[in-house]
C-alpha cells in the first residue's frame, strides 16, 4: 500500500532533536523569567478576521500565506501565521488591562504560512514570541532588544548583527507615504509587477522587496528617517542611547519595514550571514495602534519573534550533547531473571532512575551491545546462577570495573551509587 506522508512544508522534529529543541525553549524561558515576562498558551485556530484586521489585508502573509478554512459552522478560521494578533486578544478577551494596562508576555509553539519551502523556510515552523503591553518608553524597546542578544549569547549564537529602524507614527507616516508613493510612481516602469501593484495599496512594502531590480530603483527613496515627527525622533534617539549603554552594537537600516502593517516608530531585526537567503534570526518592533485597531483601550505595545529552527541551524551543539541516557541497564537471562528484571527496572524507575532493559530474550553479548549503545552508566547481568545465589553482577560501562552486589539491597545502592555520582 502507498505510504502517507507528512504534508509537504512541515517536519517532524524526531526524537534525538527534541534535547536541542527543549534546551533553546527552557533557555528563553529562564531569561523571560528574570526580565519578568509570564509565559500564555493561546490557541492554534483563531477567527481569521483576526488576522486581516490586524496583519492588514494587503500584506504577503493575508493575502498569500494563510491557511484559511470554512468551518463546518460557516465561520473563516485561520491557523495562526503569528501570535501578536492572539495574544492582544487574549489580553482583552480576559480584560487583563483592568487592574494595570501593563502586562509582559511570551508564547512558544508553531505558526503557519504557506509559503514556498525551501532551507530555512517551512511552512510549519516555531516561534519564540515576546509583547510588552501598556507602556511607551523607548527603554522597554531597549530592554526587550537586550533580553533578545543576551539570549542569543546565552544560546552561543555569535556574528548576528542587529538592525534597527523607525517607522514613525499616525502623525508622521501619512505624510511621508505620500512622498514615498510620489517618488516610486516615477520609477513604476523599473519595478517588479508585485511593487507595482503596492504603490497604491502598500508603498512602504517596496523597500522591503528583494529584487535586485527593485532595489536598484528605489536606491534614492525617501528615508522615514527623515519624515519622523519630532516625538517619534526622540524615541528613535533614546532607544539608540539605551542600546549604547549596554553596549550593544546596531546598524540602522533605513529599508527595514518589516512585513506587517501594524508598526510603528521602532523595528529591528536580528540577521546573519550564516544562512544564506532566509537571513532573519529574529523580528519586532513597536505597535502601537494595535490593541486599539482589535477593538480594545488605546495601549501601546512592543515584541518581537525569534524563528526556532533558524536558531537551531545556528547552535554549535550536536544531537547528542542532550541525550539522556539512562542510568542502568538490566541484562536479563531466563524466564526468571526476566521476571525479576521487570520488577526492579519498573521498581526503581518510580524512584526516579532511568532503567532501559529488553524484553526479547536476547543473548547476554547483545544486551551488553544494547546497553553500551544506549550509553548507559551501569548494567545489572541477571541469570539463573544468580538469581539463586542471589548475588548479581554490576558492570560500571565507563571504566569497565565488575562487583558483585546482593539482589536484595540492590534498589538502595543502586540509587545511592547515583546520587553520588551527580
Ligand atoms: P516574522 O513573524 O515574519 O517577523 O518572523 C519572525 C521570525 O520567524 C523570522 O525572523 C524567522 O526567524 C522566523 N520565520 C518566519 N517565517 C518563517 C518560515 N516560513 N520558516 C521558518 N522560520 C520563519
Amino acid at each position: 500500500m502507498d505510504m502517507i506522508t507528512a504534508v509537504r512544508g512541515f517536519k517532524d522534529i524526531l526524537p534525538q532533536e527534541t534535547g536541542k529543541w527543549r534546551y533553546i525553549e527552557e533557555t528563553a524561558r529562564n531569561i523571560f523569567s528574570d526580565f519578568g515576562f509570564r509565559e500564555i498558551r493561546v490557541p492554534i485556530l483563531e477567527k481569521t478576521a483576526l488576522f486581516k484586521r490586524s496583519i492588514g489585508e494587503l500584506t504577503d502573509i493575508v493575502e498569500k500565506e494563510m491557511y484559511t478554512f470554512l468551518d463546518r459552522s460557516d465561520e473563516y478560521i485561520t491557523l495562526r501565521p503569528e501570535a501578536t494578533a492572539s495574544i492582544i486578544r487574549a489580553y482583552l478577551e480576559h480584560s487583563m488591562y483592568s487592574a494595570d494596562p501593563v502586562a509582559k508576555l511570551f508564547t512558544i509553539g508553531p505558526m503557519f504560512r504557506r509559503e514556498r519551502p525551501q532551507k530555512g523556510r517551512y511552512r510549519q515552523f516555531h516561534q519564540i514570541n515576546v509583547e510588552s503591553i501598556g507602556l511607551d518608553d523607548p527603554r522597554i524597546d531597549a530592554e526587550i532588544i537586550l533580553m533578545l542578544t543576551q539570549y542569543l549569547e546565552r544560546i552561543k549564537i555569535a556574528d548576528v548583527e542587529l538592525q534597527i529602524n523607525s517607522l514613525g507614527c499616525t502623525t508622521c507616516r501619512p505624510d511621508y507615504r505620500k512622498k514615498l508613493t510620489l517618488f516610486l510612481r516615477g520609477k513604476e516602469n523599473d519595478l517588479c509587477e508585485d511593487c507595482r501593484r503596492r504603490i497604491s495599496s502598500n508603498p512602504l512594502r517596496i523597500l522591503d522587496c528583494k529584487r535586485k531590480n527593485c532595489i536598484h530603483a528605489i536606491e534614492n527613496a525617501p528615508k522615514t528617517l527623515d519624515f519622523v515627527c519630532p516625538g517619534c525622533n526622540e524615541h528613535f534617539a533614546k532607544l539608540q542611547e539605551f542600546l549604547n549603554i549596554f553596549g550593544i552594537p546596531f546598524v540602522i537600516n533605513t529599508r527595514m519595514v518589516r512585513g506587517l502593517d501594524y508598526y510603528t516608530k521602532t523595528t529591528f531585526e536580528i540577521v546573519t550571514e550564516s544562512l544564506g537567503a532566509q537571513n532573519a534570526i529574529a523580528g519586532g518592533g513597536r505597535y502601537d495602534g494595535l490593541v486599539r485597531d482589535l477593538g480594545g483601550p488605546d495601549v501601546p505595545g512592543t515584541g518581537f519573534a525569534l524563528g526556532c529552527e533558524r536558531i537551531l541551524s545556528l547552535v554549535p551543539f550536536k544531537d547528542d550533547d542532550f541525550l539522556l541516557s539512562p542510568d542502568l541497564f538490566i541484562a536479563a537471562i531466563g524466564d526468571d531473571a526476566e521476571k525479576l528484571s521487570f520488577i526492579l527496572c519498573n521498581r526503581l524507575r518510580l524512584r526516579g532512575v532511568k532503567v532501559e532493559t529488553d524484553y526479547a530474550g536476547k543473548s547476554l553479548k547483545s544486551q551488553m551491545k544494547k546497553s553500551d549503545k544506549l550509553k548507559c552508566r551501569f548494567t545489572l547481568m541477571l541469570g539463573k546462577k544468580e538469581l539463586m545465589e542471589k548475588v548479581a553482577v554490576l558492570r560500571d560501562m565507563q571504566s569497565g570495573i565488575q562487583e558483585h552486589l546482593t539482589i536484595d539491597d540492590f534498589e538502595d545502592i543502586i540509587v545511592k551509587k547515583l546520587q553520588e555520582r551527580k
